[in-house]
């Protein structure tokens, strides 16, 4: 039989009701002759509630226990979409991660799939079960404990279950009917893509379109996967939603394709520090230890020796930052006058493989951004993108006035 994987985010799966239409959808796929692989999130709100209640009872936590405790709300919905299954008679089974086995490492709250044994479920597909359903986002380390696989992780543990599998197709079930010009909730104009290439959509969801998981993106690129995001609150075709596919399957070709943000950042200055060989390494390997994932950097030219050093980072990740700074201070291997932590900032980013065959770019969002009166805090670019940290207060401004002004709500 062909395969196909259906993963149903948070909303789809909310409540019991929600859970039934998602069940018919899979209903409707098997009546097609599939064997069907379901991924499911855990509730709508579910893991946030969870995260809380860790954080409440132990601000730095073991993360082992983080996961065990953050892993669990999948296994409710795994268990309850099998149960809505076979009330429709269709036979179906819930697995949870480590019962697949879905085997990661040890990086516990944002662990990688190492590999998924097919042995298993294949067996009971050809028993004749129709749909395995599996609790997504989590999985089992060589030492044998819960892993999850950082936040969105479900969109993940689907595509990997479709490379394991060699799937049809990946379709994931989200609030959304597709991947948009940029966030919809954010900007009314933002307009559904028919498709994205896979490389606009691995650097819009590093950047912070939260609708597919990076690593999603990146394993689905890798292994060839035909990816698909779709509404599950609408009756759909087999031409619905987006499909994330390779850059020589797309017509339209505009610079910029999409525009990104990602809202709670942060951004650390050290003032005075010496200006010799080795000073980056110390810092940066410290923050690293630490666990800080720092993303924009920006050195000042130095004067009469000494520079100031500019980064940025999530900003749930600054007193971890504040605290290896103030280590490597007392210690004496770096000498600086003050970090200053400035919270309130957000960054945005314009996305587009146009960009490497087109100039004035960069210019033009500059240009938007001073017609808007919001001042560039640091700017990084790649090849196919460029990003700015901006105040929070002007980040929905700047990420409609961008979208007007490379004209996304107009297709070629
Ligand atoms: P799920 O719970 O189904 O995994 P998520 O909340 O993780 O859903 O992702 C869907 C959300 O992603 C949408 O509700 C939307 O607000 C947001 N989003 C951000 N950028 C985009 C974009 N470019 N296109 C579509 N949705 C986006
Ligand atoms: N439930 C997890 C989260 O909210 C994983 C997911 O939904 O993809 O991050
Ligand atoms: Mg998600």
């Amino acid at each position: 039989m062909p395969i196909l994987v259906m993963k149903f985010g948070g909303t789809s799966v909310a409540n019991p009701d929600r859970i039934r239409r998602a069940a018919k959808r899979v209903g409707v796929e098997v009546a097609k002759g599939y064997d069907v692989i379901v991924i499911v999130s855990a509730m709508a709100g579910k893991t946030n509630e969870l995260v809380g209640w860790v954080e409440e009872t132990s601000p730095l936590y073991d993360a082992r226990e983080y996961d065990a405790v953050v892993s669990s709300g999948e296994n409710v919905t795994a268990g309850l979409m099998a149960l809505t299954l076979q009330e429709m008679d269709v036979p179906a089974r819930s697995w949870q991660g480590w019962q697949v086995p879905l085997m990661t490492t040890s990086a516990h709250s944002a662990a990688r799939i190492r590999e998924i044994g097919t042995d298993n479920i294949g067996r009971k597909f050809a028993e004749g079960m129709k749909v395995a359903v599996i609790a997504g986002f989590q999985g089992i380390s060589p030492e044998g404990r819960v892993t999850t696989l950082g936040r969105g992780g479900s969109d993940t543990t689907a595509v990997a279950f479709a490379a394991a599998f060699g799937a049809e197709r990946c379709d994931i079930y989200t609030d959304v009917d597709g991947v948009y010009t940029t966030d919809p909730r954010i900007c009314e104009k933002a307009r559904k893509l028919d498709r994205i290439a896979f490389e606009e959509m691995l650097e819009l969801a590093s950047l912070g379109a939260k609708v597919l998981q990076t690593r999603s993106v990146e394993l689905a690129m890798r292994y060839h996967v035909k990816l698909r995001v779709l509404s599950s609150f609408e009756e759909q075709s087999d031409e619905a939603g987006t499909l994330v596919c390779d850059e020589e399957e797309i017509m339209e070709m505009k610079p910029v394709a999409g525009v990104a943000y990602s809202r709670d950042e942060a951004k650390l200055t050290l003032m005075s520090v010496a200006d010799r060989p080795g000073i980056a390494a110390i810092i940066f390997s410290a923050l690293s230890d630490a666990g800080v994932n720092v993303d924009m950097i920006v050195q000042n030219i130095s004067e009469e020796g000494r520079t100031d050093m500019t980064f940025s980072c999530p900003v749930g990740e600054v007193p971890r930052a504040e605290a290896a700074l103030a280590a490597i201070r007392t210690e004496g291997r770096l000498n600086f006058s003050e970090a200053i932590a400035d919270r309130n900032v957000a960054k945005v980013s314009v996305v587009g493989i146009g960009m490497r065959s087109q100039s004035g770019v960069a210019a033009k969002m500059f240009k938007v951004l001073s017609d808007e009166g919001i001042n560039i805090k640091v700017i990084t670019t790649s090849e196919i993108k460029i990003s700015v940290l901006i105040d929070r207060k002007y980040m929905e401004l700047a990420v409609q006035a961008l979208h007007d002004a490379f004209e996304l709500d107009k297709a070629d």
